[in-house]
């Protein structure tokens, strides 16, 4: 599945995942956000993200609490599992 940001829903949340995991760069950052710009499925999912975990913006500098992040991996893992949704 592609769409015109030329990501893939899997491949985002993918993304996410490793976010979770310590292991998303900057790179990585700037693919979900313009993936986001144009898919209305993954927009509110890295929203919620955002505003829970800081996805994207604070990573670097601030540690997630490790229930924090069980949590957020956990419901993402959970989204891969079932996408795509339709
Ligand atoms: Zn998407």
């Amino acid at each position: 599945m592609t769409d015109a940001a030329g990501g893939d829903c899997a491949a985002i949340l993918a993304n996410i995942s490793a976010f979770l995991d310590g292991e998303l760069d900057a790179t990585s950052c700037t693919a979900i956000e313009a993936h986001c710009a144009n898919c209305p499925r993954c927009a509110p999912i890295v929203d919620g993200l955002r505003q829970t975990i800081g996805l994207c913006r604070d990573a670097a500098a601030t540690p997630l609490p490790e229930s924090v992040r069980a949590r957020a991996r956990s419901a993402v893992r959970r989204l891969l599992d079932e996408w795509p949704p339709d």
